[in-house]
């Protein structure tokens, strides 16, 4: 099968995968597809085996459940209610298999590239308290590809 590049319509899309196996969960293949032509990039997850449309949501209250694993897709929303963060599948959206403070890392990068103003002074200083544990949070993840996870035993799961 050919695949073209999305950007810019080249074929000869390069794919690789890269298998991971994750205990208590199962199997979960990462893919990269790469452009030779123009360059672009994109990470994504698959669940392997069974799966369905899901919202998982979780209760980080200390240091140790930023070590909780998470499993998110390309095609889920992620959201963190009480910091007002809500990030939705796009096509720049990459998928990653992280911990919670992986994804607090990831939306902090994304709050630095916005312009400086009092409401992202608050919000990093939100986010730094949270990686430190001092700021109780619902990091909630919502796919209807079913190929995100929250892996704690005090996630919550419920079918969408
Ligand atoms: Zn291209």
């Amino acid at each position: 099968m050919q695949l073209l590049c999305p950007v810019c319509d080249a074929a000869g899309l390069e794919l690789t995968t890269n298998s991971h196996e994750i205990a208590y969960f199962g199997e979960i293949m990462e893919t990269m597809t790469k452009c030779q032509k123009c360059g672009y990039r994109h990470v994504d997850v698959m669940v392997l085996g069974e799966k369905e449309p899901s919202r998982y949501t979780f209760k980080a209250e200390g240091t140790e459940d930023l070590n909780v694993r998470v499993v998110r897709s390309g095609k889920s929303t992620v959201e963190i209610k009480e910091l007002g963060v809500k990030i939705t599948p796009g096509p720049a959206n990459e998928g990653y298999i992280s911990n919670v403070e992986g994804v607090l890392t990831r939306i902090e990068d994304i709050v630095f590239m916005q312009k400086d103003s009092e409401r992202k002074r608050a919000l990093l200083e939100k986010i730094k308290k949270a990686k430190e544990g001092k700021f109780a949070f619902n990091l909630k993840i919502t796919d209807p590809s079913g190929n995100s996870a929250i892996l704690s035993d005090r996630a919550k799961k419920e079918g969408i």
